[in-house]
C-alpha cells in the first residue's frame, strides 16, 4: 500500500496501475460504511485508490471543520488490510494553490435538502471530487447511499462534466440497531446515541405505510415527522419525500422515491435515507 502525500507523486503511482481502477474519495476516520465502498472497489476493480482528505471547502463557517475527527494512523491500519494500492492524503494547500478561484456548481439539483441548510456545500463537494477525478483518473467511483443528494450530485457532475468513469452508489451500512454509520455519532453523548435509532424507525414506520400502498407524499412525511417528534432529545431540520432523480417533493409517489431527513441532536447534526421502488 503505498501512502502519497504528492500530487507528482500520485501521478506516478497511477501511471504504474494496469487495468481497472476504483477511487474511494473519503474524509478519513473510517469506519465499516468506507470499508464496505472499498471491499466493493477491490471486488470490481483491479486496483483501489482511496483518498483521505477533509475538504475545508465543503463546511460552512459555522460547521465543524476544526473539530472534525482525524486519526490517520488508524485510518491507514483499517485499509491496509484491505489491499488497498495507493492511499492519497494531499494537503489543502495541493487541492487549492494559493489564489484559488476556480469552482463546479451543479445547478437545480443542489437547490433543496443539504443544500438549502448548507449554503457552499455542495460547491465545495461537486469541485473536490472533480479534482479527485483528475488526479487519480478512475475508471469507477464508489459513493455512499448514506449522502444521497451528494450521491445524486456527483452523479449528475460526472454526466455534466463528461468525466469517462462509472459512479457507482452503495448502500448505507448500520449499527446493529438501525443507525447509520458515520464519522459524526461519535460526538453522541450516551442519551444521544440512544435517541439516534429515532431516524431509522422514521424512515422504516413510512417505509412500512407505503408498503401497505400509502402513495400520498405528505402522509409519508408526516408520518416521519410524527416518529421523530416522539424523541424529546430531536430537534427536526427536515424531512423529505422526494423524486430519486430530481429531488423535487413529490405529492404523490409513483416512481423512484427518497425518503430523506436531517436533525440536530443536540449539537450533532445526523442524516439518513431509505430508497423506495
Ligand atoms: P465521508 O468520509 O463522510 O466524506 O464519506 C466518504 C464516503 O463514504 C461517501 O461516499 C459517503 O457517502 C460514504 N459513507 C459514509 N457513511 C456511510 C455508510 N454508513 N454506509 C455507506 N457509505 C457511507
Amino acid at each position: 500500500m503505498q501512502i502519497i502525500s504528492s500530487l507528482s507523486e500520485l501521478r506516478t503511482a497511477r501511471l504504474s496501475l494496469t487495468g481497472r481502477v476504483g477511487l474511494v474519495p473519503t474524509m478519513g476516520y473510517l469506519h465499516e460504511g468506507h470499508l464496505s465502498l472499498v471491499r466493493r472497489a477491490k471486488e470490481e476493480c483491479d486496483h483501489a485508490i482511496v483518498t483521505i482528505f477533509v475538504n475545508p471547502t465543503q463546511f460552512g463557517a459555522n460547521e465543524d471543520l476544526s473539530k472534525y475527527p482525524r486519526d490517520m494512523e488508524r485510518d491507514l491500519n483499517l485499509l491496509h488490510p484491505l489491499g488497498v494500492d495507493v492511499v492519497w492524503t494531499p494537503t489543502a494547500e495541493i487541492i487549492y494553490p494559493p489564489g484559488y478561484q476556480t469552482w463546479v456548481e451543479v445547478d437545480a439539483l443542489t437547490k433543496g435538502l443539504e443544500g438549502a441548510m448548507r449554503p457552499g456545500h455542495f460547491r465545495g463537494v461537486a469541485t473536490v471530487v472533480a479534482k479527485l477525478f483528475n488526479a487519480t483518473q478512475p475508471h469507477k467511483a464508489y459513493f455512499g447511499q448514506k449522502d444521497a443528494q451528494q450521491a445524486a450530485v456527483i452523479r449528475r457532475m460526472a454526466v455534466d462534466l463528461n468525466f469517462p468513469l462509472e459512479v457507482i452508489i452503495s448502500p448505507t451500512t448500520r449499527e446493529a440497531d438501525g443507525l447509520a454509520m458515520s464519522s459524526r455519532n461519535k460526538y453522541l453523548n450516551e442519551a444521544e446515541r440512544k435517541a439516534a435509532t429515532v431516524l431509522f424507525r422514521a424512515l422504516s414506520a413510512a417505509k412500512e405505510l407505503y408498503e401497505a400502498g400509502e402513495r400520498d407524499g405528505e402522509t409519508l412525511r408526516r408520518k416521519m415527522k410524527d416518529v421523530l417528534s416522539n424523541e424529546s432529545l430531536v430537534q427536526v431540520q427536515y424531512v423529505s419525500c422526494a423524486d430519486y432523480d430530481s429531488l423535487e417533493e413529490l405529492d404523490v409517489v409513483t416512481g423512484k422515491t427518497l425518503l430523506s431527513m436531517a436533525v440536530y441532536l443536540g449539537k450533532t447534526r445526523l442524516i439518513d435515507n431509505f430508497v423506495l421502488g
